[in-house]
């Protein structure tokens, strides 16, 4: 694979463009592999760049039932932050956030990551206390986050609006300056193309239609819309389809999938330069380098596989900006869109082994999955290879809903992008 390098784009540049390569091959599927991968969003891909990577397994595939990056990969908001309470999430998300922080560099792709801060809003008492106690715990586990009065919030995002006469008054806020934002097809890109220098087919349009299971239970392969494949080791990474995907194996999952909807408005100069987060009103953004304003919603109120979401949704969360930020009142919105997420009933994920030999799963990310794309990724091909949990993603069983011990950032963050 050519690298990326001021040589290489200066020839380019001399010679028209006319010189790249395809970023990743096209292959036909196999008959076999040593391990299949399904799902071709940052979570997948990630996998199988560490699989051949890390652990020398070049004999893969990843199965795309659409193209690389078009589901939730590609439509999120992209918040990435380990400000996250229990000691268990706090480790799997700043394993992540350690890896994105040199990830352009490990890809030879420039994945755009940008540690702007992530500010979250304390708007009553329970926040307040609620995101102190974040504070604490997150210093306890080494991980940067301090706490700030209306006005040190006002100073840090000068556009917040910490007037105490709105509906809901900024009573402090949260700051992780390590969190930020990366560029979402880059990272799905930067990933295809390093498995695919590695040997990892990456095969689109083929859809996984059943999981193929032997005598003794075990997985034994895939029929997909483009013929059977064989393989012993399946890796489930298919976010909101994970139950029916689960299913085809037998195994019923503990998750919901709900519409998350998301939204830009007209590209203008560059006038905010953080990401703000406000839980209680559900309403999170941030400012793209094209310009435009990122704004996430929260999830609808009912299971759905529907990729678009009720309109109130993105009208309440517009009401909220508009409070919050006055002057964008005026602003036109460009676009919404809508992706399908994973709940779990404690919304933490669950990455690992599963009651099926040979198959693993990893999912549940619900709103908050890209954040932790390349530490997810790490620990789940570490599981896949070894067949044992990686010491960070251990606790995040199936299991744990049969045995009680749950993760529960639910009552932690009540929403947790
Ligand atoms: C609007 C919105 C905003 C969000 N904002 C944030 C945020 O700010 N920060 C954050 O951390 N997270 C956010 N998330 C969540 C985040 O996007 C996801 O948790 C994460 O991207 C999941 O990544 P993935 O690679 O597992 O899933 P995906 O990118 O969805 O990849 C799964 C792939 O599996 C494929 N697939 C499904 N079924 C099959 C099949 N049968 N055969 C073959 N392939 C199949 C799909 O086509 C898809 O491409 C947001 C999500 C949405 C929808």
């Amino acid at each position: 694979m050519r690298r990326f390098s001021i040589s290489s784009l200066l020839t380019e540049a001399l010679n028209g463009h006319q010189g790249w390569e395809r970023q990743w091959r096209n292959p036909t599927p196999k008959a076999a592999y040593d391990a299949i991968i399904i799902g071709g969003g940052g979570h997948g891909l990630g996998a199988a760049y560490y699989l051949a990577k890390e652990h020398g397994l070049t004999n893969i595939a990843v199965l795309e039932k659409g193209w690389i990056g078009g589901g939730n990969a590609g439509r999120n908001t992209t918040i990435i932050r380990s400000n996250y309470l229990y000691d268990e999430s706090a480790a799997l998300f700043e394993h992540a956030v350690k890896l994105w922080e040199g990830l352009s560099q490990e890809l030879n792709y420039n994945v755009m990551f940008s540690q702007r801060g992530v500010l979250m809003l304390a708007h009553n008492a329970h926040d307040v206390q609620s995101f102190k106690r974040h504070v604490y715990s997150n210093r306890l586990n080494g991980i940067d986050n301090e706490w700030m009065t209306p006005e040190q919030a006002k100073e840090f995002c000068p556009p917040l609006n910490i007037s105490p006469d709105i509906r809901y008054p900024v009573m402090g806020a949260a700051l992780q300056r390590r969190g930020g934002t990366a560029r979402h097809d880059a990272v799905v890109w930067g990933y295809a193309r390093g498995a695919d220098a590695l040997g990892v087919d990456i095969i689109q349009n083929c859809e996984v239609t059943a999981i193929t299971r032997g005598p003794d239970g075990a997985v034994t392969g895939v029929e997909t819309s483009r013929g059977a494949i064989k393989t012993k080791k399946i890796g489930v990474s298919v976010a909101g389809h994970t139950s029916m995907v689960m299913g085809m194996a037998g195994v019923r999952m503990p998750l919901e999938s709900f519409p998350l909807q998301a939204l830009v408005s007209e590209p203008v100069k560059p006038c905010f330069s953080c990401v703000l987060m406000s839980n209680a009103v559900h309403a999170y953004i941030s400012q793209s380098d094209k310009g435009e304003l990122v704004i996430g919603a929260g999830t609808d109120q009912y299971v759905s596989y529907s990729q678009q979401g009720g309109l109130h949704i993105t009208t309440h969360t517009l009401d909220a900006i508009c409070e919050l930020f006055p002057q964008f009142t005026r602003m036109k919105m460009l676009r919404s869109w809508g992706g399908i997420v994973d709940v779990t009933p404690d919304r933490s994920p669950i990455t690992g082994k599963t009651p099926v030999k040979g198959l693993y799963v990893n999912c549940g990310w619900g709103t908050g999955g890209f954040k932790a794309t390349p530490g997810s990724a790490h620990v789940f091909a570490h599981t896949i290879a070894r067949d044992e949990p990686h010491p960070i993603n251990a606790p995040f069983t199936l299991d744990r809903f049969r045995t009680g011990r749950l993760i529960d950032e639910a009552a932690a963050a009540a929403v947790a992008h």
